[in-house]
């Protein structure tokens, strides 16, 4: 197979896939199934050095970039999707810090993530205002030598085990005009409190939560965007993110096919193996095109990132990439669970799971649509033109 990997990045693979089926796989159903979140899974994670993949060396982490992280969260995805975003959430977490000139709070947080120590949660969403981001309403008041937080934020992925919080709010510029910033919010913040625990279709071994934010002050030195350019921040942090969500989709639809490869040749109708049934080929054929262009696809994303290209000029390629992959774990998981005819609708199989958590992916870190709307400005203003 061609590939635009380098060596290293191809020997960890083989690293990571024998680590997924070793402390993934068999753990993975039972998961989803007790929709608690999977410690021993986080554990193992950790002890495999997983958790500081995005994270420079100088700062407690492998330094292997979104290149690597990619990686680990496509293999992981093979088996589960919660295993997949439990690592996302490393990079998501860290990407307002990572892309922040607030270096102490940096160089405090990054290597107790790295180390497995410390969590964090996104906090952007509430419930009047997803996609559009300028209509949050939760506010940071300038208050003595810091601000006060008030509101709720809804849907946060892992926020019932994070230790700490990025939180986006509106605050004012010295100008007096609205301005988006990040704020860290430890755990223990008097004014913290989680809300309403989200009941979930997939991915249900990562709780969702709401975060609300009551009168909850922060000190000064806990504001991570500056003081100016909130939103190119927020927007910065989103793009350097989604090759991860591409990555959980594409793993998806590997595994999938791999599954369903596995039972269509043991399987037979009419007296041939399933997986000769020239219908059936068609599926098996349609879904490894689309593997292969994905992987073509999360992989220069990734490489971007690691370029430190995640700014506008760059957010066409990012949208491409999570668009192309999540739509295309969709449509791998519902044609696979249609390759294992009844039997992929029961639990027996992981195919109804790979099913309900696939469709996550087109909604998180801004829908399809969204993204549709990023690659057709890009083209529209000259910022994919296809030349190279
Ligand atoms: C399981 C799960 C985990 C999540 N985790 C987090 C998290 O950790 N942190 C966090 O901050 N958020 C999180 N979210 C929230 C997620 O990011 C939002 O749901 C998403 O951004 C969409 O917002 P919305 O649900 O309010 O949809 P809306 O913005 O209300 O959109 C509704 C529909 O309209 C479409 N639409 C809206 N505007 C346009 C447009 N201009 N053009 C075309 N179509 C449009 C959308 O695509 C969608 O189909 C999570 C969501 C889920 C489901």
């Amino acid at each position: 197979m061609v590939t635009d990997l380098a060596s290293e990045h191809l020997a960890f693979r083989k690293v990571l896939r024998s680590f997924a089926e070793k402390e993934i796989r068999p753990r993975a159903a039972q998961a989803d199934q007790s929709g608690t979140y999977p410690e021993d899974m986080f554990n193992a994670m950790r002890t495999a050095g997983l958790l500081g993949l995005c994270i420079p060396q100088e700062l407690g982490g492998s330094g292997g970039g979104m290149t690597a992280l990619c990686l680990a969260i496509e293999e992981v995805c093979r088996y589960c999707n919660s295993a997949g975003l439990m690592l996302l959430l490393t990079r998501l977490a860290t990407g307002p810090l990572l892309l922040s000139s607030n270096h102490t709070l940096r160089d405090q947080y990054l290597p107790e993530v790295a180390s497995g120590r410390l969590r964090g949660s996104f906090c952007l969403t509430e419930l009047h205002a997803g996609s559009d981001v300028n209509q949050i309403a939760t506010s940071a008041r300038p208050h003595g030598h810091g601000f006060v937080l008030n509101g709720t934020k809804a849907y946060i992925s892992g926020a019932t085990v994070a230790d700490f919080f990025i939180v986006w709010a509106k605050t004012q510029t010295a100008a007096g005009a609205d301005e988006m910033a990040a704020f860290l919010v430890d755990r223990d913040t008097e004014g913290l409190a989680l809300g309403h625990i989200d009941e979930k279709m997939g991915v249900r071994a990562v709780p969702t939560a709401e975060v609300v934010l009551s009168d909850c002050y922060v000190p000064s030195d806990h504001r991570i965007s500056d003081s100016e350019g909130g939103m190119r921040h927020l927007m910065a942090s989103l793009n350097s993110a989604r090759p991860g969500v591409a990555a959980r989709g594409l793993g998806l639809a590997e595994g999938a096919l791999a599954y369903a490869c596995e039972y269509a040749r043991n399987r037979t109708a009419f007296g041939t193996a399933v997986i000769d049934i020239p219908a059936v080929q068609q599926m098996i054929a349609d879904i490894t095109i689309g593997i292969e262009a994905a992987r073509g696809l999360v992989h220069r994303a990734a490489q971007m990132v690691d370029r430190g290209e995640y700014g506008l000029e760059a957010a066409g390629m990012m949208a491409i990439a999570k668009c192309f992959a999540t739509d295309l774990a969709v449509r791998a998981s519902s044609d696979c669970l249609q390759i294992l005819g009844a039997a992929g609708y029961m639990s027996d199989h992981p195919m109804e799971r790979f099913y309900r958590d696939a469709k996550q992916l087109q909604i998180v870190e801004g829908t399809n649509q969204i993204q549709r709307v990023i690659i057709a400005r890009a083209v529209r203003d000259g910022r994919l033109t296809f030349a190279d």
